[in-house]
């Protein structure tokens, strides 16, 4: 037997454990897929006892089985100080789920201006018919938020890094700011996951992850999750119930093994998208590298302060260039596929336009701008194809 000790288990260690419960798996290793709608009772007072406590019970099929309770608590372990997560079919299903679990109408939500484009819909779409108006904000607001929050104010959604153009958020000085007012706290965690933004320890209510791209880890899953911290599990999981959200068992066992390789994975992303980022930035055909662990990117010095890595997705603005030389570029790539989505074993790269989804801040970029997806291809090869397509975007006339 070891000695009782007080050092923290390492993230890879976490991933590898976590939501593994031999009540839930019998003697296998990995939690099997349960499928099921109707679950069977032994007696009508069996199930009328199961009414009142459902969580993690066998009840009917919408309110899970242990595939889905298996991995919503390896999430939940994930994030130090969480009380629960709950599963949906997509990040932004669990983007939904967790504004709806918070807003009524009349209420108004202050969104971050850099938010995933899906986001921005949500808001300007169905919060916006059910009477909850949005104002968006200066992703480097930082503390200056508190001058935003008024009467109606009752959330404020972040994401951080922001989707596209990488800025970083002061998540701490927001949360400050909006515990001083009531203000209901959610963070788009997906760029970082737990591993890199342990969320809740940092203050944030509800912590979203789109789960199709790190978690899941191998492009062939749609899944989202929310993480709560204490005192706001309940609310989330009742709209949930309410909603009808389910997320698929054989979904939540592919999630479940993705899972399990992220730590080792992120690692990887980090170093090769680190070593591809550095690279770029020495290319003349390239202005500029939003990367968070780069001091180009807004918002580096927060990044330095509160991150405990980077993960694989960045973007480059091209020095000039038309948009017709930046599709010469990603058009003739071998290794990179041409796709939306982010987050698996292979690389992407997208051409992006940052500026249709922007409210309240205005952008002075050099050239058009490309998203890149680092995947687990090796770096030597991933250099040679974008040095190949920079000389593309080169002899394109403009
Ligand atoms: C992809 C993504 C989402 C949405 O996830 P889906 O599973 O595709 O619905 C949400 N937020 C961010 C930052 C994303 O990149």
């Amino acid at each position: 037997m070891s000695e009782p000790t007080d050092r923290p288990i390492d993230d890879a260690t976490r991933v590898v454990s976590a939501g593994r419960r031999k009540e839930w798996t019998g003697g296998v290793v990995n939690p099997p897929v349960w499928r099921a709608s109707t679950i069977l009772y032994d007696s009508v007072a069996e199930l009328r006892g199961r009414l009142s406590d459902t969580h993690h019970k066998w009840f009917y099929g919408r309110r899970g089985t242990p595939t889905q309770w298996s991995l919503a608590d390896a999430l939940t372990e994930l994030e130090p100080g969480a009380e629960g997560t709950f599963l949906y079919c997509s990040g932004v299903a669990a983007l939904a789920a967790a504004l709806l679990s918070v807003l009524s109408p009349g209420d108004e939500l202050l969104l971050v201006d850099s938010a995933y484009d899906p986001t921005r819909s949500l808001a300007t779409g169905l919060l916006k018919r059910m009477g909850i108006t949005t104002r968006f904000y200066d992703p480097l607001i930082g503390a200056g938020i508190a001058d935003l929050i008024g009467d109606k104010t009752r959330a404020i959604l972040m994401e951080s890094p922001g989707s596209l153009t990488f800025e970083v958020q002061d998540v701490p000085a927001i949360v400050a700011a909006a515990k001083a007012r009531g203000v209901t706290t959610l963070l788009d965690n997906t760029w970082a996951t737990p591993l890199l933004f342990p969320a809740i320890a940092h203050g944030v209510d509800l912590t979203v992850l789109a789960c199709t791209k790190y978690v899941v880890g191998h492009s062939d899953v749609m899944l989202g999750s929310v993480t709560a911290a204490p005192g706001h599990f309940a609310r989330l999981r009742d709209t949930s119930f309410q909603l009808g959200q389910v997320a698929s068992p054989d979904d939540c066992w592919l999630a479940a093994r993705g899972l399990r390789t992220m730590a080792m994975r992120l690692k990887q992303h980090e170093a090769s998208a680190l070593k591809i980022a550095r690279w770029l930035k020495r290319q003349p055909q390239v202005a500029r590298v939003l990367h968070p662990a780069l001091p180009d990117c807004p918002g580096h010095d927060v990044f330095v302060r509160d991150f405990n890595g980077s993960s694989g997705l960045f973007s480059f603005v091209l020095n000039g260039g038309s948009d017709a030389a930046r599709s010469a570029l990603i058009d003739g790539l071998d290794l990179f596929g041409i796709g939306y989505s982010w987050g698996g074993f292979e690389s992407l790269a997208l051409p992006v336009d940052p500026q249709r989804y922007r409210s309240v801040t205005e952008r002075d970029d050099a050239g058009p701008m490309v998203r890149l997806q680092i995947g687990l291809e090796d770096t030597d090869d991933l250099i040679a194809d974008l040095a190949a397509g920079l000389a593309r975007f080169a002899a394109t006339p403009t």
